[in-house]
């Protein structure tokens, strides 16, 4: 096997030789102190080593924290508006490169082309929103209640932030974290997650050209325990964002408040999308599929429960399995292809489990079930688009997170039912519903428990400038996009300047 360390700008993009990428600490490019590698395999092909990449260990985490603790002390001081313009030039470079870096993540993940296109984009347009924030970033002024004196809160950078991020959008959510807070003026180490580090690194590189000072940014590649786990725990580091499951979430949620860090979590989900008689059937079919299985189901809102009312259950049960058959699996670089393979075996298995789980609860197995084998499916991870009928929603299908493609279709007998139903789980990311009753639909928009609620389209689609996150097992009530981002990478300061002379006493001073 060919290898070509990687060290200059102009290895960027799609790789026709195996490459071996490093750490970027400090503003430099360096093999990890174990000296050791992992690779990262195509899920659809695992014949194809995508790159190498270094397998990091607690030195490596402490070398970077130590990196962008320095750094943060200029970073901090160059104006808010000077540090998104690099941001906003990380953007044109991604723009530039939209179609190599897209297909770089295709090959690492496995998701169709047009997937990976969105994910791209997503990171496109959170560097134009946050490149735009560098000169927002409001803080209030208000009256003071003394005379002569000013009031006001201004956002004030952490310091240096880790990130943790899972495989399912290794450029977009990233992009979430390190675009936001880098605006605000903090510093960051990502670890980005095993299975897909090159599409993080392609975010890094990207920035690195756009101009952002040694150790602002610093990628440190590896595993969870021996990465996420020194990173999380680190006292320099001063908040921590988690994008994974909810059993890593607790883990790092217990590790970052014994030093009091700031700490988001971002965790699974198990999405309702609530089918009522009224709806335009053809469209919620249209979107169902979309929704249980794009990016192979690897969503966190992906739909993976549908709740359809009786009275269009039986049609809409036959016509949705009719077209999950006829989708196409297979290798996402194919643009023929509707859906990819599962990312690692594990999860392949997962998804096997869970189809074994069901029919042993009694719900009725309508399509699917089956791993692929042979001619093109022979060396990756692929699965048969899987549907379960007639799911009742105490089954352990209808609430536990697979993160496969298999959805579960639960009759219910109304909208109140639907929403119960719907809520009587213990995540709460995405919800939607169809119907075209208006009453409905602002009822749903009120009693789903969720962070999301879709009308009329399926529970995947978020966009960048809206807050993103959810409740109950899915969250610690951060949320990333837009403004939710801004406020959890600035702390506020509230500042009074006196200008009258003399001591004021608040709350004491006072004509009554
Ligand atoms: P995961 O929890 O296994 O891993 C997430 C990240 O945490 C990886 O980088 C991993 O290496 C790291 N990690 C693992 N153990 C750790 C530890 N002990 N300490 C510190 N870090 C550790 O999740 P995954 O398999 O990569 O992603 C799938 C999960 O992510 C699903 O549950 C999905 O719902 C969730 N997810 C949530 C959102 C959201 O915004 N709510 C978005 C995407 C994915």
């Amino acid at each position: 096997m060919a290898t070509d360390v990687l060290t200059g700008p102009t290895m960027l993009g799609s790789a026709t030789r195996t490459k071996v990428y490093k750490n970027f600490i400090d503003g430099e490019w360096v093999e990890a102190s174990t000296g050791e590698t992992f690779e990262n395999r195509n899920p659809a092909d695992t014949r194809d080593v995508v790159g190498i990449f270094q397998k990091s260990g607690k030195a490596d985490v402490e070398a970077a924290i130590e990196g962008a603790k320095h750094a943060f002390k200029k970073w901090r001081l160059v104006p808010a508006p000077r540090r998104a313009e690099i941001v906003y030039r990380a953007a044109e470079i991604l723009t530039g490169n939209k179609e190599d870096f897209s297909r770089d993540m295709t090959r690492e993940m496995g998701k169709i082309l047009k997937e990976t296109r969105g994910d791209t984009q997503e990171a496109i347009d959170t560097a134009y929103y946050m490149a735009g924030e560098g000169r927002r970033m409001f803080g209030p002024t208000t009256p003071s209640e003394l005379p002569n004196k000013f009031a006001m809160a201004i956002r004030q950078p952490l310091g240096v932030c880790g990130m943790i991020t899972p495989w399912n959008f290794p450029m977009a959510i990233p992009s979430w974290k390190l675009l936001p807070a880098i605006v605000c003026g903090n510093t960051c180490v990502i670890k980005p997650a095993q299975d897909t580090p090159l599409s993080t690194f392609n975010l890094v590189r990207t920035l690195v050209d756009a101009g952002l000072p040694k150790g602002v940014i610093n990628i440190v590649t590896g595993f969870g325990s021996s990465v996420g786990g020194p990173l999380s725990e680190h006292p320099d580091i001063k908040a921590v964002s988690l994008t994974g499951s909810s059993e890593v979430g607790r883990i790092v949620g217990t590790t970052a408040a014994k030093s009091f860090k700031h700490c988001s979590l971002e965790l699974g989900g198990k999405n309702p999308m609530i089918v009522l008689d009224d709806a335009n059937l053809d469209l919620a079919i249209e979107g169902g599929l979309w929704g249980a299985f794009g990016t192979t189901g690897q969503r966190c809102t992906a739909t993976s429960r549908i709740i359809v009312q009786k009275g269009v259950y039986s049609e809409f049960v036959e016509r949705y399995v009719e077209r999950a058959k006829g989708l196409e699996v297979g290798n996402g670089l194919d643009e023929t292809v509707d859906m990819g393979p599962a990312i690692n075996a594990n999860q392949l298995k997962t998804d096997l489990n869970y189809v074994e789980i069901g029919k042993a609860e009694g719900a009725r197995l309508k399509c699917g079930g089956n791993r692929l084998t042979g001619g093109e499916y022979a060396n990756g991870f692929f699965m048969e688009p899987t549907v379960f009928a007639d799911v009742d929603p105490k089954m352990r299908i209808a609430q536990e997170e697979i993160f496969g493609p298999v959805v579960s279709i639960i009759p219910c007998e109304s909208l109140e039912d639907a929403i119960e139903i719907a809520n009587g789980i213990e995540y709460g990311l995405s919800s939607s519903l169809y119907t075209k009753d208006v009453n409905k639909a602002f009822t749903a928009m009120r009693d789903l428990y969720a962070g999301i609620t879709y009308i009329n389209a399926p529970t995947i689609g978020a966009e960048v400038h809206l807050p993103f996150g959810g409740v109950k097992a899915t969250g610690n009530g951060h949320r990333e996009g837009g403004l939710g981002a801004i406020d959890f990478y600035t702390e506020w300061k509230s500042v009074y300047v006196d200008y009258s002379d003399r001591l004021q006493k608040a709350q004491i001073d006072r004509v009554d």
